[in-house]
């Protein structure tokens, strides 16, 4: 691991399977919506038969089924760095000092007549120390906000994996003073309720919920089981002592634009990582994605379609469900386990054949992962 030399990435064939096991392995799908999705556990044994399995520590099942998700989407970092109130406070700006009306007199550069052209240019140099004093002078200061507010989202991107940051690792106190955290337990420990207290409760509350102690209950079993009402829940944040190895998908990078929008936030997370390995104990390397969001990740096979609303006019991208055991993915969840696996398989040089163009469902090898190669097939909700 440590052979890599500076100025070559590290590759999964580099990491050992003794080290790799060390690790909290993280399977990172990126993406234009969510900056990325990543979980932390797969099941090796979902893509091979147990006779192909190597029996190797590192692909051994899962001691819990549950494993945790954490995301980042895109309109949370815009948010969180400030962009979208310095965009509306630059646009407050631009009305109060006469800029909006200024530009709106322009005309159109984009024009072959050459009247117009000029038009232009005469209209702009008669505007000029204007603009300069305003662009050049009063604007920086909020443009300095952006960037400012972009290094400290970047720095929790990182975090995130590190100690969960201020989205996930709140309550391990790096945040919340001690006091706050410790006033908001009982005395033996459990956390207090938040729910308002109604004298009156209301008839339509199921009876058991009444019950304090009963629903704290049923909070701890559902901690600790899979489901709740059936319905699948990713496991709460866990601190991890581990490093973690981040296994971040690399199909779409290489390409600038993904559905018509600009990668730009999954590239510039990439970019915040690699800065990062120099600061915390980190590491990241680009995993094979092909295939990951055909297949699903707990029966292993390549059913997987598209959820169809409205008596299948129209077809969910974001949710898919399994044909052969009928699960319900959230899909780059279960593209995010897939890479999971996957870069388990690849530091030990194997790789399921259903990951591969050759497997017997024929797809078309050039597309690995865009969303409209998948056929439209109904499905049941
Ligand atoms: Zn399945």
């Amino acid at each position: 691991m440590s052979g890599a030399s500076i100025g070559q990435p590290l590759r999964l064939t580099d990491i050992s399977p003794v080290a790799m096991q060390q690790m909290d392995v993280w399977g990172i799908d990126p993406g234009v919506t969510d900056i990325f999705v990543a979980s932390n556990s797969s099941d090796p044994r979902a893509y091979l038969s147990p006779a192909d399995l190597p029996g190797e520590p590192l692909l051994a099942t899962p001691p819990n089924p549950r494993h945790q998700i954490r995301r980042f989407s895109s309109a949370e970092y815009y948010v969180k760095a400030g962009y979208r109130k310095t965009v509306a406070n630059i646009k407050a700006w631009k009305q109060q000092h006469g800029i909006t009306e200024i530009e709106s007199s322009f005309g159109s550069p984009k024009t072959t007549v050459r009247q117009n052209i000029t038009a232009y240019i005469t209209e702009k140099l008669r505007h000029l120390d204007r603009l300069l004093l305003f662009y050049g002078q009063d604007i920086q200061q909020l443009r300095f906000l952006n960037y400012r507010g972009a290094q400290l989202v970047n720095h929790d991107l990182v975090k995130i994996f590190v100690d969960g940051g201020r989205k996930y690792g709140s309550h391990a106190s790096n945040y919340n003073s001690h006091d706050t955290y410790m006033s908001r337990l009982n005395e033996d420990g459990s956390f207090k309720s938040r729910r308002r207290q109604h004298a009156h409760p209301s008839p339509l509350q199921p009876r058991q919920c009444q019950n304090q102690n009963q629903q704290k209950k049923k909070l701890t079993s559902f901690l600790f089981s899979e489901t709740r009402n059936g319905k699948w829940r990713p496991l709460p944040f866990q601190p991890s002592t581990q490093i973690p190895l981040l296994c971040i998908g690399d199909g779409r990078f290489g390409r600038r634009r993904f559905n018509k929008k600009p990668l730009g936030l999954a590239n510039r997370f990439k970019k915040v990582v690699r800065l990062a390995q120099r600061q915390f104990p980190i590491l990241m390397v680009d995993a094979d994605e092909a295939f990951s969001s055909k297949v699903c990740s707990k029966c292993g096979k390549k059913t997987l379609a598209n959820v169809t609303v409205d008596g299948g006019e129209s077809k969910l991208h974001a949710v898919q469900c399994c044909e052969t055991c009928s699960t319900v993915w959230q899909r780059d969840c279960n593209a995010s386990r897939n890479i999971h696996a996957l870069s388990h398989f690849a530091a030990l040089g194997v790789k399921p054949l259903v990951f591969t163009p050759q497997d017997q469902d024929q797809a078309d090898p050039s597309t690995t992962s865009p969303p409209d190669a998948q056929p439209n097939q109904p499905t049941p909700t």
